[in-house]
């Protein structure tokens, strides 16, 4: 009988990781699975706060907008 090593346990608990992975939402615009604690709706679709941070613009005072 073999007895279960280190590699088994990271085995397993790399297998547990991915599991909770899997049943992480999607993002709806670059696919990725959301794993922060709080997510954005955008017509009914879920977006990631990675995504909604990219499409923040700075505004000038003359409303122009500068990168
Ligand atoms: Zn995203």
């Amino acid at each position: 009988m073999r007895i279960p090593d280190n590699y088994d346990a990271w085995c397993e608990y790399d297998r547990r990781q991915q599991i909770k992975l899997d049943k992480l939402p999607t993002c709806a615009w670059c696919g990725s699975k959301i794993q922060t604690e709080e997510a954005y709706v955008i017509n009914d679709k879920l977006v990631c706060r990675d995504c909604i941070d990219n499409c923040k613009v700075y505004l000038d005072e003359d409303g122009e907008v500068y990168a």
